[in-house]
């Protein structure tokens, strides 16, 4: 059985919501209760919890998601402080200390951010603390969110090293085409990915596809993920105290990225994309070249050299991402340009690469 040292537990939107759409307190309270369990336990364990839009929902008395963004993040900032509410109360019951952490994207971006969370994340636990994450809504706009928190609790996963990432849904796993759940994951093969099927959720933002993708970047970090039901009793501490296999478990690969890539992969937003032909394709996928102008045919986005960007294919289907060696208006000038060319046209000489291949991962 997996002895854990650290994990990190992640808590939809629809598990800890009632049928009337307020807060389901009992949920809450039997969820810190099986934290708290596992603490008493010495396993040291970080929850990611959504629920601050559909709390913020339920006060106001609104029937559907908001669209606008002021209005999202106005419900997001009255939910969080109910959430919390809850969340600490339960906690404290229990002899422990609830500590609020909210992320954005560019907490992970920046480096000297992602180290300041990492040490904060230490000393809380050192303190004994249960850190209670969840994205910062309030200020986060579309450029710098991280967009659902599934990705935010494999994001927070990787950062604090943990042993295994719990993803809690309102589903028992991932199901295959006859509506069984799937025990075990070896690969996340094109095959589990179109079993995850598309995003949905009117309350939260995740769905099983963002799961899958969050799995895939624990797997990836040497995590191992499981997504199980987060109303099935005494779940967390089923898996975890007993070692028993509930939902489904993505087994942590063998085949694990170092930290750049694994940066590069999941954890940086492209700012960009990249379009190669099927020549360039070719090069990068099979014979683990980098990126040369001769293959771009597009370029969209507007970034700088350094930042991180998609590379597609000629139909616009991503399947990698790397950092950009160039700025988009530099490579919009010399794309489809052999490199000798490259210091003729922007009047310098810069490097061969558009996309040097350490610098570069496969999707
Ligand atoms: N951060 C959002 C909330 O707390 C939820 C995002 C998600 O469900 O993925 O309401």
């Amino acid at each position: 059985m997996q002895r854990d040292k650290r994990i990190v537990v992640k808590v939809g939107t629809k598990v800890i919501t009632s049928k009337e759409r307020s807060l389901d307190r009992e949920r809450i309270k039997d969820i810190v209760g099986q934290v708290s369990d596992i603490r008493d336990n010495g396993i040291e364990t970080i929850l990611v919890t959504s629920g601050a839009i559909g709390a913020g929902m339920w006060t106001l008395g609104m029937k559907r998601r908001p669209s606008k963004l002021e209005q999202l993040q106005a419900t997001a900032s009255i939910g969080q402080n109910l959430l919390m509410q809850v969340y600490s109360e339960y906690f404290r019951e229990r002899g422990y200390i609830a500590a609020q952490i909210l992320l954005t994207q560019e907490d992970f971006n920046n480096r000297s951010r992602y180290l300041n969370i990492k040490h904060t994340l230490e000393t809380l636990l050192k303190h004994g603390a249960v850190p209670v994450i969840n994205e910062n809504d309030t200020v986060a706009t579309e450029e710098i969110r991280c967009g659902d928190n599934d990705r935010l609790s494999s994001l927070v996963a990787d950062l604090c090293r943990a042993d295994r990432l719990i993803i809690l849904t309102d589903v028992d796993g991932l199901m295959d085409e006859e509506g069984k759940v799937i025990p075990n994951v070896y690969d996340i093969s094109a095959k589990i990915l179109r079993l995850g099927g598309k995003s949905r959720c009117d309350l939260g933002t995740g769905g099983m596809a963002t799961k899958i993708a969050s799995a895939r970047a624990a797997t990836k970090a040497g995590i191992t993920c499981v997504i199980a039901n987060g109303r099935t009793k005494g779940v967390l501490c089923r898996i975890v105290l007993q070692g028993e296999r509930l939902g489904t478990t993505f087994e942590s690969g063998k085949e694990k990225y170092a930290a750049r890539k694994r940066w590069i992969a999941f954890s940086s937003r492209p700012k960009g994309v990249i379009r190669v032909d099927e020549g360039a394709k070719a090069a990068l996928c099979e014979r683990d070249r980098s990126l040369l102008a001769s293959g771009i045919t597009s370029v969209s986005g507007d970034f700088s050299s350094g930042d991180v960007i998609s590379i597609a294919d000629s139909e616009g289907r991503e399947f990698g991402r790397g950092v950009a060696g160039y700025s988009s208006g530099e490579i919009s000038r010399i794309k489809g340009k052999r490199s000798t060319e490259i210091a003729a046209v922007l009047g310098y000489k810069g490097r061969e690469e558009v996309i040097h291949k350490d610098n570069l991962v496969i999707l």
